[in-house]
């Protein structure tokens, strides 16, 4: 049933569809019920609240518009990378303080681990590997910068390595790069496997899920939230909102706190041995340097995953993936006339400072979301974090700040379009990787 459930409306399914196990569908809500809790949105961040509070005995609804793994969660790169992106050590503390700094450094680079402790502990078969995430660096400046960086992150604990051109031509499989950065607590899964696993575990464990049960309306009404969607209703103490790049209009000003971004994918045929051999021999994932990133993963069956940025069109359809097979030739020219079978895509919410937004906007109601394309573990911790603040954990005692819901002044991105802002932002890409290696 995953099959339909993760294609979008113009068709675009995941591969990921292909190799998960069946899932169920998920019925609407179809009358009034009470709960402890109502989660909205079934990704890895409502699933991994649900879980949780499960396991607290707390009684959850969850509701999806689509349903489990509908959003990014069945459609991710599944890379599990245990790093906050785009900020050093110094910026961050600056940003947020010694204790925040402190607190979100020790849960973002702990992440990964949750994530495949959390797969063990509840035996989700969904492909986990933590063979090492591998960075590499497309310029002589990203190189300095990455090794200024390695130098500090280390010094909180983060264990990673700069590597040189001979290494990180042999665990790449690429000719373009001179330098890379190794994080061995790096991994990968498979996301939708996962998603459908999370959504068995809380289910067996009490958690009653919802799909076609898009929220249109929350009130407040005796100390209670209601959670209103076409056919039924949800009366709960607590809401937790984890919707992403998904989100709707249904909390004021929430979408206009965060960027949506299409991230889109594709894979290859079943390869050669010879030539999938020579691809991220070791098993890492990979991900580069530049403003619009590529990003890719071995299979099983020897096909490669190739990821980076895309777009949605007006008609549902997605685009982008003229680019993205150049630059994969680019970057692996072995894949040159090779078949793609699959192509998709989904949304992600951006932040303005990158980093993970938890809002406490009204009593009761948490919101967690903005993961800028690094969620496959920061969500799972949101979701955590989110459920220790229902079981009464004090909001000043979590890992995140919370903070309230503001626009994003992206002006610049307002005034001249995402789509002329990217092209803008792969032009100095391509100049940058033509020079200054
Ligand atoms: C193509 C792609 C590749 C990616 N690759 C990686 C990667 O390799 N590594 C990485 O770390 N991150 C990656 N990401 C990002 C990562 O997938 C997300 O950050 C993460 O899955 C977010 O999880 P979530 O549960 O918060 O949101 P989602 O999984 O997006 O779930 C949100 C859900 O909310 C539901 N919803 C929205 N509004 C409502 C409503 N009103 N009522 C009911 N339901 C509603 C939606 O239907 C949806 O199912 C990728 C994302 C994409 C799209």
């Amino acid at each position: 049933m995953n099959i339909q459930m993760t294609a979008n409306a113009a068709g675009f399914k995941p591969f990921w569809a292909d190799t998960a196990p069946e899932g169920t569908l998920h019925p609407p809500l179809i009358e009034r019920v009470e709960s402890d809790v109502t989660i909205i949105g079934a990704g890895f961040t409502g699933l991994r609240a649900a879980l949780f509070l499960a396991e607290a005995g707390t009684r959850v609804t969850v509701l999806d518009a689509g349903d489990v793994a509908y959003g990014a969660s069945g459609r991710s790169g599944g890379q599990v990378n245990p790093m906050l992106p785009f900020n050093t050590p110094s910026n961050l503390q600056k940003m947020l303080g010694t204790t925040y700094f402190e607190r979100l450094t020790e849960a973002s680079l702990n992440s990964a681990d949750e994530v495949f402790e959390l797969i063990k502990t509840y035996q989700i078969d969904c492909q986990a590997r933590q063979n090492g995430w591998l960075r590499v660096l497309h310029n002589a400046r990203a190189r300095r910068q990455a090794e200024e960086g390695v130098a500090a992150w280390n010094a909180h604990g983060a264990g990673m390595e700069v590597i040189g051109q001979e290494e990180v031509t042999r665990l790449s499989g690429s000719q373009v790069y001179s330098a890379g950065v190794v994080t061995p607590r790096g991994g990968a899964v498979q996301p939708l496997s996962l998603s459908l696993g999370l959504a068995q575990a809380a289910k067996q464990r009490g958690v009653v899920i919802h799909g076609g049960s898009a929220v249109t309306a929350l009130d407040r009404q005796e100390g209670k939230w209601i959670a209103k969607t076409a056919l039924g209703q949800v009366r709960s103490d607590w809401v937790i909102v984890a919707t992403n790049g998904y989100t709707d209009r249904l909390i004021p000003k929430l979408d206009k706190s965060v960027l949506p971004v299409h991230p889109v994918q594709m894979v290859t045929q079943p390869l050669p041995d010879d030539l999938i051999n020579e691809i991220l021999p070791e098993g890492h994932t990979i991900s580069d340097s530049r403003r619009v990133i590529m990003y890719a993963r071995r299979e099983p069956g020897n096909r490669l995953v190739y990821g980076g940025h895309g777009k949605e069109l007006a008609d549902g359809q997605i685009g982008g993936f003229k680019w993205l097979k150049q630059d994969a030739e680019r970057v692996f020219p072995q894949l040159k006339g090779v078949t793609w079978t699959h192509r998709w895509g989904g949304r992600i919410a951006i932040t303005e400072d990158h980093l993970p937004h938890l809002h406490e906007p009204q009593k009761g109601l948490l919101v967690g979301l903005g993961y800028n394309g690094r969620g496959v573990a920061m969500s799972h911790v949101m979701g955590r974090v989110m459920a220790e603040r229902v079981l009464g954990k004090a909001a000043d005692a979590l890992a995140f700040p919370t903070s309230a819901i503001r626009d994003m002044p992206f002006q610049t991105v307002q005034r001249m379009g995402l789509g002329t802002v990217v092209r803008f932002m792969k032009f100095l890409d391509y100049l940058e990787t033509r020079v200054g290696r």
